[in-house]
């Protein structure tokens, strides 16, 4: 038996971790996926519906945070088997339906290598295109079947990146606006905007919530655990 996938990080929300990116699920009865992990994260998604007692048709709510392969990898399985309904932000939904295609550039030194390796893996992470079924405006607070979730428009990291607030929960999901490192947030090295990258982060980590969920690293945690 192998060891659990999920790691419980609120109330009704947890993690899973793919390698080096996360995906979370939030349990309202039945499933909303925040992310999706890499193609190759099906499997893990599998488990954790095992470990809840869900059926793969509990899926309802896939929330994209963002267009990044290592988010949306799974996204396409979803839909088709679980005929879940996928959400992103407009800015992004094009990339997603591969009708858009998207460069972005690092920040610092540590960004030369990490881009060269991301390369690599770039194209074995590459995924048919899938056409969303709703575009967000970054302004609306969205139903996840009787949880509230304020969605908040963080451009930088790509253009259409979202953050989703569970002000219930305390839980705010920041896809790679920000990145958790040793229970601290940093911003992202790999960014379209950096100036807008920046703000994004800035006003994410300000709103100090209970967990903040990055796409990479640990979930931070107010006041730290
Ligand atoms: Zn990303
Ligand atoms: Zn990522």
């Amino acid at each position: 038996m192998s060891a659990d996938v999920l790691e419980r990080v609120a109330e009704r929300v947890y993690r899973i971790r793919e390698r080096f990116v996360n995906l979370y699920v939030i349990d309202v009865g039945r499933i909303v996926l925040v992310d999706t992990g890499t193609k190759g994260a099906e499997p893990l998604v599998r488990e954790a519906l095992k470990e809840l007692g869900k059926e793969l048709a509990d899926i309802r709510l896939v929330l994209l945070t963002h267009h990044h392969l290592d988010h949306v990898g799974t996204a396409g399985v979803w839909k088709r088997e679980a005929k879940s309904t996928v959400l992103v932000h407009d800015d992004d939904a094009d990339v997603v339906a591969g009708r858009e295609r998207r460069k972005g550039k690092g920040i610092g030194l540590r960004a030369k290598t990490l881009i060269a390796f991301a390369g690599v893996f770039a194209w074995s992470m590459r995924v048919p295109p899938l056409e969303p079924d709703r575009r967000l405006t970054g302004h609306e607070t969205i139903d996840l079947l009787g949880l509230p979730a304020v969605v908040i428009h963080v451009p930088g990291h790509t253009i259409g990146s979202c953050a989703f607030h569970l002000p219930t929960e305390g839980v705010l999901f920041a896809g790679d606006a920000v990145n958790g490192r040793q229970g601290s947030p940093v911003p992202p090295w790999f960014v379209e905007d950096p100036g807008a990258a920046i703000a994004s982060f800035e006003r994410l980590v300000a709103m100090r919530p209970r967990v903040l969920c990055p796409g990479h690293g640990d979930p931070v945690r107010n006041p730290p655990a």
